[in-house]
Order: C-alpha cells, then structure tokens, then sequence
C-alpha cells in the first residue's frame, strides 16, 4: 500500500481504521492472508455484530487484510508519518528531568538525518542526560521556481 493510501484510510473514518488494525492484531498476518473475504468479515461480524452496519463492518474487514498486506516496519513507518502515537504517551516527558522531576538546562545539541539529540543537566538535581527527537519529514514549504518566484503549489 502507498503512504497516500493508508492516510486516506486513516483519514476517511478513523473507527474503521483502528478496528481494521484491531482485527489485524487480533487475527494476525498469517490468518488473514489465508482468509476468504467472506470468512474475515465473518470474524469481523462476530467481533462487532451489534454495533455497525454490514458496511462498515465489510470496510473494516478489508482495512484489516490491507494492513496483513503490509511489512511491519511500513506500517509503523505510515502510522509515524501520519502522526499516530504507538504509545498512550512517551516514557518520558521532554524538559523535565527522568529522575527528579526539576527542569532541565541544555547545552550542546548534535542533528544527525534521522535524529536531534541535547545534552541536558538537570537544574534540581544535577543529573546530566540526553534528549532525542526524531526528525520525520513533514513538507515542503517556500518552493521558489528558478527565477525566484514562489510556485504555485
Ligand atoms: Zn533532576
């Protein structure tokens, strides 16, 4: 599946989209790769019955076998770009220091493609540590054409 797919999935009905991925994990790769579209949105049926129209539950179903369809590390990579947090919230909180709670200090900060990295010391305590934030490619922006004008896009 494109990027351009899985976000439009994600972005036409998100209860789709979750209980697809849902039914993915629950059923697993192998399962429903050997499932007939009849036998998933039976499984989908049974796990959903009351609550949605035979519409949706056929358009989870398939939303389930498109993520079957995918690599793991895609899908981890689509849900990152689409904003999807994989965790409630991250183990840590930034700016604040992991072992007394006290603010942090920075110093030196290092950017590597894929990561940003800061020295920090914390300002209560006197830990030290550091701090990392992915980079995840958003937009481009500014696009000027060779003379110089803006472009319109
Ligand atoms: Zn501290």
């Amino acid at each position: 599946m494109e990027y351009e797919d899985f976000k439009k999935m994600y972005l036409d009905d998100l209860m789709v989209f979750y209980l697809g991925l849902e039914l993915f994990g629950e059923n697993g790769r192998d399962k429903i790769m050997q499932s007939t579209d009849e036998e998933l949105n039976a499984a989908a049926g049974i796990k959903l019955d009351s609550l949605f129209t035979e519409k949706k539950i056929k358009g989870i179903a398939e939303a389930a076998k498109r993520f079957s369809e995918m690599k793991s590390v895609e899908l981890l990579a689509y849900a990152s770009r689409c904003g999807i947090q994989l965790e409630d919230k991250p183990i840590d909180e930034p700016e604040i220091c992991p072992l007394c709670g006290g603010s942090l200090h920075y110093g030196a900060y290092e950017i590597t493609d894929e990561l940003r990295t800061q020295d920090w010391t914390c300002e209560e305590c006197g830990a030290t540590g550091k701090e990392a934030y992915r980079m995840i490619f958003d937009c481009h922006f500014h696009v000027r054409d060779p003379k110089g004008k803006l472009a319109d896009r």
